[in-house]
């Protein structure tokens, strides 16, 4: 786009993307590689939730955490992380994550400039078809036949529960804990919630998790919901399931569960409840484009949505909140307003939990597949004796996979166990690919290696296990 002008006669751009998280800056990158000239409107800042406020600086606490508390690897970097005599040096922790972000988003900034894409800071809106409205650093009205909705997804909160920013907070200011330790209690037992309960045990504090239904991770397959609850009961965390909060009185979190009710003192409160999409305020109605009872724009598997020429992709759409659906989508969206034909009908999107162990799934759980009514066999092997595990020094995990009744295809898979998120993707492609149970027992892994539990895992499956009694 040579520039931004007025609303005119022709228009300024082919497309603009709404949101430069992972989902919309991927999609501008793709739509300007295949010839269109793109703009992207970015409220805040590049890389969205996942880079500033999620998948990121998470991950860069939870190892620093873990080296704290004496597992991962250390580093010069890391000397310090311990402070002498007192609690972790959250200043490091802090500035390690900022390095790694700042990085990243200066890498994001780099590739969008080197493809020829505008980008404008400000908050954008659809006013009628073609046109959009941008308020902020970059106001202006940007004219383009074709749009896609990249604006991600905000946590909620609890009514009897106010963020405050200080003691009772949200998921982007958990990722920066407090210097001094104390009791915090983790309200949500999804994956962020335990995330952040297993890294603030690591840093010292004494942890209480309160779900309200009867298990952690309630989406996830039993086996990994037990395996990281053994875990964190292990090291000291408190874990009440089937317990709702009623309330806070500025020093402790008001709870009830079928036993009565109770209080939990509490120096911090963590809200993880759960995230909904950002559909609203964007003009969707002055453009036609419809969204569910819950808020998530609707779309058919090229990312249309039932306005004309508009795309919707990543957390505002429904299906798995995770950075790499999001990138997917956000490629398939590109492409198909660049003309080709190009649909996004992932067979399985993995997921991954990084917690200790690790968890790790993709495709069908057993539940899921009986909800459907698929006939499946479900086969386990544990990772106790998996050589790799074992000079890790690690302590167990599991494999299970799912596989269709007569026909062997490969339908699921949940591991738990020393980084399993790096091989569940092996997983993914052989469902993609539409592999069996035997494809994936003939597939030669690496020893010793924790993969290697999928040969254990499908070898037992066909009956003729390798170390197991038949
Ligand atoms: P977002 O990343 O939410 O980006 C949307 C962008 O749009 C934002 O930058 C926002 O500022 C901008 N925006 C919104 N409205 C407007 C507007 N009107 N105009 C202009 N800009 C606008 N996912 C994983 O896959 N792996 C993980 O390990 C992981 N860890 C997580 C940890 C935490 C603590 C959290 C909160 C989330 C985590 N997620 C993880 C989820 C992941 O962050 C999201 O799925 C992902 O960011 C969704 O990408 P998106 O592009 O759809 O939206």
């Amino acid at each position: 786009m040579s520039e931004v002008r007025r609303a005119g006669s022709s228009p300024d751009a082919d497309l603009v993307v709404l949101g430069g998280g992972p989902g919309g800056y991927v999609a501008a990158l793709h739509a300007a590689r295949a010839g269109l000239d793109v703009v992207l409107v970015e409220e805040s800042a590049l890389g969205g939730v996942c880079l500033n406020e999620g998948c990121i600086p998470s991950k860069a606490l939870i190892h620093a955490a873990e080296v704290v508390a004496g597992h991962g690897t250390q580093s010069t970097w890391f000397d310090n992380l311990a402070a002498a005599g007192g609690g972790p040096d959250v200043a490091s922790i802090r500035s390690w994550q900022d390095d790694i972000v700042g990085r990243l988003r200066a890498g994001v900034a780099q590739l969008l400039d080197g493809a020829g894409v505008t980008v404008l800071s400000g908050q954008g809106s659809l006013d009628g078809p073609g046109q959009i409205v941008v308020t902020g650093t970059d106001a202006r009205e940007v004219t383009a036949p074709q749009q896609i909705i990249a604006t991600g997804s905000a946590g909620i909160g609890l009514e009897v529960l106010p963020l405050d920013g200080q003691r009772v907070v949200g998921s982007a200011a958990a990722l920066h804990p407090p210097a001094d330790t104390g009791a915090v209690v983790v309200v949500g037992g999804g994956y962020i919630g335990l995330e952040f309960a297993s890294a603030y045990t690591d840093l010292g504090w004494q942890v209480t998790v309160v779900e309200r239904l009867d298990r952690l991770l309630p989406t996830m397959d039993e086996r990994l919901a037990r395996a990281v609850h053994q875990d964190l009961t292990s090291r000291g965390v408190t874990v009440r399931c089937g317990t709702t909060v009623t309330g806070d009185d500025g020093t402790a979190v008001g709870i009830s569960d079928s036993e009565g009710t109770d209080t939990l003192e509490a120096d911090l409160v963590i809200v993880a409840v759960g995230r909904a999409p950002r559909s609203g305020g964007l003009g969707l109605d002055t453009v036609g484009v419809e969204t569910d009872e819950r808020g998530f724009i609707t779309v058919d598997p090229s990312r249309r949505t039932t306005g004309t020429g508009i795309y919707a992709i990543g957390d505002v759409t429904a299906g798995p909140a995770l950075a790499h659906a999001a990138m997917a989508a956000g490629r398939v969206a590109a492409l198909v307003a660049a003309g080709l034909d190009r649909t996004y009908e992932p067979a399985a999107v993995p997921a991954v939990v990084y917690t200790r162990p690790e968890l790790a799934t993709v495709g069908l759980t057993p539940k899921e597949a009986e909800a459907r009514g698929i006939p499946v066999e479900v086969h386990a092997v544990g990772l106790s004796a998996n050589a790799r595990s074992l000079t890790l020094g690690a302590a167990g995990g599991t494999a299970q996979i799912v596989v269709a009744t007569g026909r062997g295809l490969l339908l699921g898979a949940q591991l738990a166990g020393p980084g399993v998120g790096e091989i569940i993707g092996t997983l993914a492609l052989a469902i993609e690919m539409g592999a069996t149970v035997e494809d994936l027992a003939v597939t030669v892994l690496p020893h010793p290696s924790i993969s290697e539990v999928l040969t254990e895992v499908s070898l037992a499956a066909l009956g003729d296990p390798r170390h197991g009694r038949r």
